[in-house]
């Protein structure tokens, strides 16, 4: 899916932010400028990130989506909710409605299912009840919401408590994907855990979003590390679809891969695990 960052500027300072490291400070980035970057993209829905896009205003956001709309473009917007839980109820309303009419959704970082958690990995004081809060603004807007939960090194060993986190707490959200850390940007190696170690704690998981009925997928971590869930993998459908995209450049097959039943489905690891595990 097309990216566009919108500026580098941000309200959190997450220990796995992807933000490429080598992008230097913002520039005098604005309106136009997306817009043309937007317009010269190849064709498919837009991924709009930052950053934190909230952080351009509401007016600017829904003239934005409108354009990405009369592009006959549909939108993800991402963002950590933070700021949603304390923009004025007319212009959450307006910005629900325009991402709705771009035929999007907020994909909400959420990293963690408490206060002293969330700390430890984005290093912001306060920002989980902001989250908390503004996800469930979100979801009363109208707004379909999906979340997406970092994997890392800091919180593998809680994605069960997560996941009855998000079936009680979080009720009305479209979806839950379980995304497994991307080694590049400012994430260092150290948070980087082995599939292996995860797996015990992501099939829990997995069978608790099940039983709540909460509908999840997951990201970066390879079928063969999945179990009986291996379809939730979103490689899968891009696969066999014959979709272009970074799965192919970001992930390759390794020697362990020669015979798998997935072959033909799974790009491979991510590099930048294999670089740091040297195994798969
Ligand atoms: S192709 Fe490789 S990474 Fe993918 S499922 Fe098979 S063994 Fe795992």
């Amino acid at each position: 899916m097309p990216l566009i960052h919108l500026f580098r500027r941000c309200n959190q300072r997450c220990v796995f932010c992807s933000y490429p490291a080598d992008a230097g400070a913002d520039g005098p980035a604005g309106l136009g400028d997306w817009l043309r970057e937007i317009a010269a993209m190849p064709p498919g829905p837009v991924q709009i990130s930052g950053g934190e896009p909230l952080l351009a205003g509401t007016s600017r956001l829904c003239l934005l989506l409108a354009a990405v709309k009369k592009l006959g473009r549909k939108a993800e917007l991402q963002t950590n909710a933070i700021a949603a839980a304390g923009l004025p109820a007319g212009e959450l309303t307006r910005l629900c409605k325009a991402l709705k009419a771009a035929g999007g959704y907020f994909n909400v970082n959420f990293p963690a299912a408490s206060p002293a958690a969330d700390f430890r990995i984005t290093k912001t004081r306060g920002a989980f009840g902001r989250r908390l809060a503004g996800v469930r603004r979100l979801v009363k807007a109208g707004a379909a919401v999906r979340l997406t939960h970092v994997i890392s090194s800091l919180n593998y060993k809680s994605l069960p408590a997560f996941a009855a986190f998000a079936a009680k707490e979080l009720k009305g959200i479209a979806w839950l994907q379980f995304s497994y850390i991307k080694g590049v940007g400012r994430a260092e190696a150290r948070y980087l855990p082995k599939y292996g170690e995860v797996k015990p704690y992501l099939l829990e998981a997995l069978r608790l979003c099940r039983a709540a009925g909460l509908r999840c997928d997951v990201d970066h971590i390879p079928p063969c590390y999945l179990g009986s869930f291996y379809r939730l993998n979103v490689d899968i459908v891009k696969m066999k679809e014959g979709r272009p995209g970074p799965h192919l450049q970001e992930k390759a097959r390794v020697a362990a891969c020669r015979g798998c039943r997935f072959l033909a489905l799974c790009p491979g690891p991510r590099k930048d695990y294999m670089a740091a595990h040297k195994k798969l």
